[in-house]
């Protein structure tokens, strides 16, 4: 099977997703690699946190983010994100970390 990718995206935070759904969008072969859960960070903040920013400012791919008030909490976010990474099919590799990258001559 071929296994090439055109963009190896390491991390899967609001950003890598981001990065992830343009690969999509674009055609591209891409792999978004996470060391820990998806939006790892986000899973990790304080648990009844708010951001401070809106949720319209912490949207991605033009996916609707609907919080119950203007700046969405912890919790809102990791299920936001979830459901852009599902709904999308976005390709994710979780719990494996990069620690090295070389890349590959191919002959065209
Ligand atoms: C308490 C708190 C509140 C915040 N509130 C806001 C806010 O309101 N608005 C705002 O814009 N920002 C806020 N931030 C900052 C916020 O964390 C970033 O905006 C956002 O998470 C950045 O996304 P990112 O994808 O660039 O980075 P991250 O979310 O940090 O994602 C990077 C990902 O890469 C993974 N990773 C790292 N190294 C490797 C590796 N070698 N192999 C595989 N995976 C790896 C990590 O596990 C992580 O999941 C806040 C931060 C904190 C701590």
């Amino acid at each position: 099977m071929d296994n090439l990718l055109d963009v190896l995206i390491i991390g899967g935070g609001p950003i890598g997703l981001s990065c992830g759904l343009a690969a999509q969008q674009k055609g591209l072969r891409y792999l978004i690699i996470e060391k820990g859960s998806l939006v790892d960070s986000l899973y990790h903040y304080p648990v009844n946190m708010t951001f401070f920013s809106t949720s319209e400012k912490l949207e991605i791919g033009a996916v609707p983010f609907v919080s119950n008030n203007n700046k969405p909490t912890r919790n809102e976010a990791l299920e936001y994100y979830r459901r852009v990474a599902v709904s999308a099919n976005l390709s994710i590799n979780l719990y494996e970390e990069v620690t090295d990258i070389k890349k590959k001559k191919v002959n065209s």
